[in-house]
Parts: structure tokens; C-alpha cells; sequence
């Protein structure tokens, strides 16, 4: 059986982007493919973190992986600092991985823009990822489209491990949807939507009570016209609100064009409120059963051990054909 690997930050409150840019797919793939979704803590302190919210995002991302629909029976879910071996592996990564490659990482520059101290974790970031994906040697990887160069240069990093010490690495090929890869900010349609921004009135959290859904969608940014077409050049904001819409409602984008010809945009945004409240409100009910019941911590444990079977041999494969000395 194939593999699928991805994980997401436990750095603020999944948003939107978050769910239909990736978590819809992990849902999708798990019934075809031996799956592995975990919790990027190690990712996450890559920017600071104060360490009481980042204890309760980390169980509360987990609680929303179950609550979307991943079934911890099939799919193994699990905080990536469980499985220790991903730190060892990360290290062998980074010192196989080229400053001038970390150097062209758009992410690194978009998030090191205008720090004064940058931590060398979020330069070295890139390494760990490949090691997280390369420890299963994963087939496919669900996630956004502003991965896809973080996954490139795993893809790189297999190859030159391999033809240095011999064919090992699984080259893994992202899988990207089609509509909804980059879902943008609500305030600013030129950056994506993204959980660690600032202004919440940005983005759509997933655990956002209905009010305040309904709230954030109004105030959303449009242009000045009154045409809902999709047409992300010239119309940016309105074709990002009308990709979240067919995601929520399974129109296609012509059907909404048609639904709201010559309506202009108040209706518009109003449904498509309802159409996202329609989505999250069962969503956030299974997310406070899980919560309540407590049950995420032997689902996590359960999740460490089948990922540290595989991932504690893949390490020991790589460090003898390095070179190492293994214990005996
Ligand atoms: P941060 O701002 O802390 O980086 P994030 O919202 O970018 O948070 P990540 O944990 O970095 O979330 O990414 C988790 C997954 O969600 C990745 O697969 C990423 O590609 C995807 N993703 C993130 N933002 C979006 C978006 N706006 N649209 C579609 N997919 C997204
Ligand atoms: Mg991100």
C-alpha cells in the first residue's frame, strides 16, 4: 500500500485555508493509502510559542484532525516530537542541504521579513520537513500550494541522498487541489490565509462561532464592482470568496456566477456565510465531543507507536549506509 504523509503547525487556530487546502484531501486519501497526519510541534516553535497555548493548540488541532473525519483506526495521527526520530533524521538532512537552497525559500523570506532576529530554526525548517516525509518514505503529500517548493527540495534531498549512498528514499510527489490550493487572507486577497496572522479578522478558525463567521465574511474586502465572476487577476477578492464557496456549497464556480448574475454582492456574501456556518457548525459539535471525552490522548499514543515502528528503522537504515557505527 502506498504512503501519505503531511502534518500541520499547531502555531494558532486552523483556518479555513487550512481545512480545504489540505485536511479535505488527508479525509479523502485515507481509505486508499497507508496514511500518517501528524502535529508539527518541532514546526511550530520554528517562530516563538508560549508554551500554555501551545500545549492546548497541539491537542487541539489532533481533536480537529478527528473531527474532520480522519479515522484514527485507518489513518495514524500523532505530534510529531512523539516520534523522536525525526529530529535525528532532520540532522542527518540538514547536513546534506545547501545554505543557497534554504536561502530561495519563499516561506523563510515572507516570515523573517522585518524580524531583527530570525531563529536559525526557521532557516533550517526546510530540512526537517524533508525528514518528516522521507522517514515513510512517502509516495504522496497532501498540502497547500505554498509547499510545493518546501517538497521540491525533498524531492532533491532523495535523489542526492540516493545516488551518494545508494538507493533508499521513496521520491514523493505533492498532491495539490485543483480549487482551493491557496486560499487568501480576507483582508488582504494578495497573502494567503494563514493561522498565524495577527488580525484575526483575516481569517475563518475553524472553531469561529457562527456569529462571528457571519461577522468576519461581511467585512471581508471586495472591489468596488458588483459582478460576482471568477476571475483571480482582475477580481481577486470576490474569486477567493467564491472558491470557499464552492468548497462549502459543491457548486462549481459557474453555477455560483449564475446564481448571483446581476445580484451584486451583499446577497452573496450573506449566503456564503451560511454556506460555511452549514460546514463548521457539525464540525465544531464532533470537535467538543472529542474534547469532552479525553479519548485523544490514547488515540495520539497509539498513532506515536505505529509512526515510531517505521520511522526508528528508517533512521538506523540511513545511519548505516552513512557510515555510522550502530550499537551492537
Ligand atoms: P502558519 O501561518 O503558522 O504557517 P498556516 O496557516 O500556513 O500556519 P501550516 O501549518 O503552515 O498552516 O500549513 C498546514 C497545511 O495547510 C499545509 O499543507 C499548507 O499548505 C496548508 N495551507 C496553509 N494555508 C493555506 C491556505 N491559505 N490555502 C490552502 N492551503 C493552506
Ligand atoms: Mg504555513
Amino acid at each position: 500500500m502506498q504512503r501519505v504523509l503531511s502534518g500541520i503547525q499547531p502555531s494558532g487556530q486552523l483556518t479555513l485555508g487550512n481545512y480545504i487546502g489540505a485536511m479535505q484531501n488527508f479525509v479523502r486519501l485515507q481509505d486508499t493509502y497507508q496514511c500518517f497526519f501528524m502535529i508539527v510541534d518541532l514546526h511550530a516553535i520554528t517562530v516563538p510559542q508560549e508554551p500554555e497555548a501551545l500545549r492546548e493548540q497541539t491537542e487541539a488541532v489532533a481533536s480537529l484532525f478527528i473531527a474532520a473525519g480522519i479515522d484514527p483506526a485507518k489513518a495514524a495521527v500523532f505530534v510529531q516530537s512523539h516520534v523522536r526520530s525525526h529530529v535525528e533524521l532532520s540532522w542527518l538532512m540538514t547536513t546534506m542541504t545547501y545554505m543557497g537552497e534554504l536561502e530561495r525559500m519563499t516561506q523563510f523570506k515572507d516570515k523573517s521579513a522585518g524580524k531583527d532576529s530570525i531563529g536559525a530554526g526557521l532557516f533550517a525548517y526546510p530540512a526537517l520537513m524533508a525528514a518528516d516525509i522521507l522517514i515513510y518514505n512517502a509516495d504522496l503529500v497532501p498540502v497547500g500550494d505554498d509547499q510545493k517548493q518546501h517538497l521540491e527540495l525533498t524531492r532533491d534531498l532523495a535523489g542526492r541522498f540516493n545516488s551518494r549512498f545508494g538507493d533508499y528514499f521513496t521520491t514523493p510527489e505533492p498532491y495539490i487541489p485543483k480549487v482551493g490550493a491557496r486560499i487568501m487572507s480576507l483582508d488582504d486577497a494578495s497573502k494567503k490565509m494563514s493561522k498565524s496572522n495577527p488580525n484575526p479578522g483575516s481569517y475563518i478558525a475553524l472553531l469561529d462561532p457562527p456569529d462571528v463567521i457571519r461577522k468576519k465574511l461581511s467585512r471581508a474586502v471586495t472591489d468596488s464592482g458588483r459582478e460576482v465572476k471568477f476571475n483571480p487577476a482582475e477580481k481577486p477578492e470576490i474569486s477567493n470568496l467564491m472558491s470557499i464557496y464552492s468548497h462549502c456549497s459543491g457548486l462549481s464556480l459557474e453555477e455560483i456566477e449564475a446564481r448571483y448574475e446581476g445580484q451584486g454582492y451583499g446577497g452573496f456574501k450573506k449566503d456564503l456565510a451560511e454556506q460555511v456556518v452549514s460546514v463548521l457548525e457539525p464540525l465544531q459539535a464532533r470537535y467538543n465531543e472529542i474534547r469532552q471525552s479525553g479519548e485523544i490522548h490514547r488515540i495520539l499514543a497509539d498513532g506515536a507507536d505505529r509512526a515510531s515502528a517505521i520511522a526508528d528503522k528508517t533512521v538506523r537504515d540511513v545511519k548505516e549506509k552513512m557510515g555510522f557505527l550502530l550499537p551492537k
